[in-house]
């Protein structure tokens, strides 16, 4: 009956792609393995460090779930709440608050853009946004990775010939550590009379003096009216969010189905969202010393980039080879370090690397012990 399916995991086993969950215990900085191996992290998305300190101050539920969808029970005063903090920290006038990231990029999208609309995609959009887009009715164009010419040779060309046009990027991208020119972007959305979307899911907690991420960073915050972020990475928790105006936050509570029609997010997760949120002078000691760590990475490693992203503390380190990526994290692992190997699909054919991800909970010495352990390139 799952000769197909058989055949589909061979086929993967044969490539050396076969992806499959390993039971670890996170511990801080470290992770213990099936084996009871205690090795450094650095493949958490945890760069603040905030995921414990949360854990620590926000224990205090009497319900673990929210036992509906919020517009059903789910939506406690805890959750208007932390609705309120987003929109603060984002300096928007709403904010609605997601089971995850993930329902929050492809919800909104797939809800705000309609038929007769085009977005125009980065082709390395996270997955939520593509899937976002997928199930939107609107038309989309997928644009070279932070083409801003391509953007806007797609605007003059196609503009006249729909209702409204998305620009739907990633702010930080994920596998990459790039950042997205949202000021051309901006330049553009207002010349043609387009709105951006832009998912902070790696900005939030890192860019911009506030920490509210790279649209502050760039200064375009009032331009950008539709930002996504995710609780579950710098902010060390679980759960997403849509800082928008209000009349898009009402859109989305009567439009977009992963909101209407699954349980709001669980009360551990909003405690732990409320008091990562309550500290942002702790954020803001925390992002800079991740951001020390990672010029100071990118530097020993010769790794150039714009000053924007030199503080970003996603550092791919390339590869090539799915093989070579793979005995590279091999070898970072026998050292007691975790490096995951990133291998297509996740990103393309012959661009396999090692994915760094630091943390201000990192120590100067195991960032010298990770340094020592790479391969040379
Ligand atoms: C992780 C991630 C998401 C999804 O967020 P979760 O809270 O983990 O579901 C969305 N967009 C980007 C760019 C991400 O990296």
């Amino acid at each position: 009956m799952w000769d197909d399916f058989d055949q589909a995991l061979a086929e993967l086993r044969r490539r050396g792609r076969m992806r499959q969950l390993h039971p670890r215990r996170l511990d801080g900085v470290h992770l213990v393995d099936e084996a009871g191996r205690r090795l450094i992290n650095f493949g958490s998305n945890d760069y603040l460090g905030l995921a414990s300190f949360a854990a620590s101050n926000s224990m205090h539920v009497d319900s673990v779930g929210a036992q509906a969808s919020g517009l059903v029970c789910g939506w406690t005063d805890r959750h208007q709440l932390l609705a309120e903090a987003i929109a603060r920290f984002e300096q928007t006038e709403s904010a609605v608050v997601f089971p995850t990231g993930f329902a929050a990029c492809s919800g909104t999208v797939s809800a705000v853009c309609r038929q007769g609309d085009l977005i125009l995609s980065d082709e390395l959009n996270h997955a939520s946004l593509i899937d976002g887009c997928r199930l939107s009715k609107a038309l989309r164009h997928v644009y070279p990775h932070r083409d801003v010419d391509a953007v806007a040779r797609l605007l003059a060309e196609h503009r006249s010939a729909y209702r409204r046009v998305w620009i739907v990027t990633d702010s930080v991208f994920s596998m990459d550590g790039h950042v997205a020119p949202l000021g051309e972007l901006c330049e553009l959305a207002a010349g043609y009379d387009a709105t951006l979307i832009v998912d902070e899911a790696h900005g939030t907690g890192i860019l911009g003096d506030q920490v509210s991420g790279a649209c502050e960073a760039w200064g375009v915050k009032d331009r950008v009216p539709i930002r996504i972020g995710t609780l579950s990475k710098a902010l060390g928790g679980q759960g997403g969010f849509v800082a928008c105006p209000r009349v898009v936050a009402d859109y989305l509570v009567n439009h977009c189905r992963p909101l209407i029609y699954s349980t709001a997010l669980s009360l551990p997760a909003v405690e732990s969202a409320l008091a990562a949120l309550a500290h942002p002078e702790e954020m803001r000691r925390r992002r800079d010393r991740v951001c020390a760590l990672a010029r100071n990475v990118r530097a020993q490693l010769g790794l150039d980039c714009p000053a924007i992203e030199s503080g970003i503390p996603i550092v791919p380190i390339p590869i090539g080879t799915d093989a070579d990526a793979v005995a590279a994290s091999q070898r970072l692992y026998e050292l007691g370090m975790f490096v995951p190997a990133i291998r297509p699909p996740t990103v393309p054919e012959g661009q396999a690397r090692l994915r760094l991800s630091l943390s201000a909970d990192h120590s100067d010495e195991m960032v010298r012990r990770l340094i020592e352990g790479l391969p040379s390139f």
